[in-house]
């Protein structure tokens, strides 16, 4: 089914292929963005986060397959629209200002294009300005501006386009936190207001779970697993998703016994119940993500701390136990030192990577 207002739907990318003279940047991608929802596109550098952007926004064509904005097909190997005739904004890793234009005009711009007066352009522009905290600079060219300043101004010149679809590709990396932070509330204000949909593309997952409806997470232009921020970081497909979306460490346990609805597992001699929807079979050695939350200190099983970090909020200590390195986190100062003997428990884990395996097999234990 295309992209339609009725589903509302903004965005539908289907089979998308992407290649530059041979090398697949993007490979057989489909996913859709509703309205007000925003995608994050996670994936570490060359990903094809930024291809699979340009070609929604109109700046290279499919090679395959087919992008549709609302009810019409933009793209498709045969014919691509201009970017100028799809309902986008932009926000590119490069901002790309316009070197005569001060900041308020170049925030003005997209306002008087859609029909704005000239006073009502420049107040609107300097109280977006004014919002990212940069209403002090309305004045000055790029070449006056920081780096981080000018991504700004970028910013401000996409949050006035008043688009229905977003597109940002690492818009933050220049941006301190606090201004991070100003930025994607307003990004929600908007999105709410208007129902404009956006996909925001980053390398960082902390950002991409904490602003995303839905993360799609990209391994070599593919598509490797689409959820929500908790289904991601929680029920990751496969050991390179977990990494990807956070700390992760990885116990081996063995089964010791399956049966209908649970299995028995074996942590250097201590047998835990858990629940278990798969099939799984004695012997067989399982592979365990467990997040830092998910284990704590104090329990009946026994390890070493290699290494402790005060981290402000929280500490993080490493544990050596027998089967594997665990990294368990805990509000406040350390409790321990590092050389200590500590006992540990799971409260959660999630199995990985058993090819063929049923992601769901084994749950909490
Ligand atoms: P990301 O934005 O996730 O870092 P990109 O979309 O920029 O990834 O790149 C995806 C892949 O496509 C990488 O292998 C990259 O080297 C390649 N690539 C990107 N742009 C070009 C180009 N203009 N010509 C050839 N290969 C490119
Ligand atoms: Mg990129």
């Amino acid at each position: 089914m295309p992209a339609d207002p009725s589903t509302g739907d903004v965005l539908e990318v289907r089979h998308l292929t992407v290649e530059y003279d041979g090398v697949t940047a993007v490979d057989d991608v489909s996913l859709r963005v509703a309205r007000s929802e925003v995608l994050a596109l996670l994936g570490p550098s060359g990903s094809g986060k930024s291809t699979l952007l340009h070609a929604v926004a109109g700046f290279l064509a499919p090679t395959s397959g087919e992008i549709w904005l609302k009810s019409r097909r933009v793209a498709t190997r045969e014919r691509a629209e201009p970017p100028e005739r799809r309902d986008v904004a932009v926000v590119f890793q490069s901002y790309a200002l316009w070197p005569h234009l001060s900041a308020v005009d170049t925030v003005a711009y997209p306002i008087r294009r859609r029909g704005g007066g000239r006073r009502t352009a420049r107040a609107e522009a300097l109280d977006i300005l004014d919002r990212l905290r940069i209403a002090h600079l309305a004045d000055r060219r790029p070449a006056e501006l920081s780096g981080g300043e000018q991504q700004r101004v970028g910013l401000a010149r996409a949050l006035a386009r008043h688009a229905s679809l977003y597109l940002f590709d690492e818009p933050t990396a220049h941006l301190d936190t606090h201004v991070r932070g100003v930025f994607l509330d307003e990004l929600v204000v908007r999105r709410e207001a208007s129902g404009a949909g956006g996909v925001y593309a980053t390398h960082d997952a902390e950002e991409a779970l904490g602003l995303a409806d839905r993360v799609a997470l990209l391994n070599s232009g593919r598509l490797v697993q689409l959820g929500t921020p908790q289904q991601v970081y929680a029920e990751p497909v496969d050991l390179w998703a977990a990494r990807l979306t956070g700390p992760a460490s990885v116990l081996t346990v063995t089964v010791v016994g399956a049966r209908d609805g649970g299995a028995s597992l074996d942590f250097d001699g201590r047998v835990f119940d858990v629940e278990s929807t798969g099939e799984t079979s004695g012997g067989e050695a399982v592979p365990l993500l467990v997040r830092p939350g998910w284990a704590r200190l104090g329990g009946e099983l026994q390890g070493r701390l290699l290494a402790v970090r005060f981290r402000g909020p929280h500490s993080d200590y490493v544990v050596d136990t027998a089967v594997g390195n665990l990294l368990i986190r805990e509000p406040g100062p350390p409790r321990y030192a590092a050389g200590a003997d500590v006992g540990w428990t799971l409260s959660r884990t999630w199995p990985l990577g058993r090819p063929g395996a049923d992601a769901r097999s084994l749950a909490k234990l």
